[in-house]
């Protein structure tokens, strides 16, 4: 089969590889019905994360389970699958806690941009649909494997609650999506930051009540003058950046919740700027498991429609296009259709 494989910045190939196999009894095989490029895959792809060899890529995924290993017990050949990017038994102290992307028995999932893929510990990492999906629902479950699964964490770890002031600092998918689970959520009012037009436009649709395009000293500026002086109950960073995170924790009010969901990339923190904040800080890598069944739910029911994101879908071997489109910001996220 053929599947992405990046090589050096710039420079993803779509080339034969081995399928997959069950290689563990605690193993699945999915055949893929969609897969897509994730912001996260941008920094090896500009070289900004070292790629030490070629690599296989991708890490979102859902599909049909073509095999399972002899110790699986829960997933059955031709359940409709979704899972996250990392595998987890779901039964460790850490699992039980909630925060299964810190599995004792954790494993990376990568190279979902292919046809098929082997899913580790499949019992404790796949959840299944209620049935076979129909092909418009399958983005929005796509989308729940990442993006909205992190969105829905960033919304949880900054406390969101019915009635609260929120703001989003990213206009990435996961930003976005962000917007989307405070909005389901009950915050009143969700400012979104972004200087895009289109990216502004789609927050709107996902339930942004303002918009703020300044960004740095002049954002958390405006996002004081939008909330009488105070700030925000409720702040999620969801870039990785030392300037969004200074912009997240800016514009909490003091005792307010800043989340961070974006892979950081020299963020460094002032314990004495911090001290004088008040400010909850929690975020990390998005346990998604955790959140999988109350998400498939939301879609599955109609309540959310995350694939929204989507705005750019090509054949899983035109998958370059759809890292050059996301890299140059001409897309917000790619989806790719094995
Ligand atoms: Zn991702
Ligand atoms: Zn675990």
């Amino acid at each position: 089969m053929k599947t992405a494989i990046l090589h050096s910045p710039g420079d993803v190939r779509f080339e034969d590889v081995d399928a997959p196999r069950i290689l563990a009894p605690t193993d699945a095989v999915i055949r893929l019905s969609a897969t897509c490029v994730c912001g996260s895959d941008l920094w090896p792809y500009r070289g900004i994360q070292p790629v030490p060899q070629p690599t296989p890529m991708g890490h979102e995924y859902c599909g049909v389970v073509e095999d399972v290993g002899r110790d699986v017990k829960h997933v059955r050949p031709g359940q409709f699958v979704i899972g996250s990017f990392f595998a987890s038994d779901n039964t460790c102290p850490h699992c039980e806690a909630g925060y299964q992307t810190s599995c004792q028995h954790r494993e990376f999932v990568t190279g979902a941009q292919a046809p098929k893929l082997r899913v580790p510990l499949a019992d404790g990492t796949l959840v299944a649909t209620p049935d076979m999906p129909t092909d418009d629902l399958v983005p929005s479950l796509l989308a729940a494997s990442d993006v909205f699964g992190t969105g829905w964490f960033a919304a949880e770890a900054a406390n969101v609650k019915p009635g609260a002031t929120v703001v989003v600092v990213g206009d990435g998918a996961v930003g976005l999506l962000g917007v989307l689970s405070a909005r389901l959520m009950g915050a009143e009012r969700i400012i979104a930051m972004s200087g895009h037009a289109s990216r502004q436009a789609l927050a709107r649709d996902l339930g942004a009540t303002d918009i703020v395009a300044e960004r740095g000293e002049a954002g958390v500026e405006r996002v004081k003058e939008l909330t009488k002086g105070v700030g925000a109950d409720s702040v999620l960073e969801c870039v990785g950046t030392q300037q969004s995170m200074a912009q997240a924790i800016g514009s909490a009010r003091p005792g307010g919740y800043v989340s961070y969901v974006g892979v950081p990339h020299g963020v460094a923190l002032a314990g004495e700027q911090l001290f004088f904040t008040h400010v909850h800080l929690h975020g990390g890598p998005a346990p998604v498991r955790r959140f999988l069944p109350r998400l498939i739910d939301l879609v599955w029911k109609g309540e959310a429609d995350p694939g929204k994101v989507f705005d750019l879908q090509l054949p899983l071997a035109e998958v370059a296009e759809g890292y050059r489109a996301m890299d140059e910001r001409r897309a917000i996220k790619a989806l790719l259709m094995p």
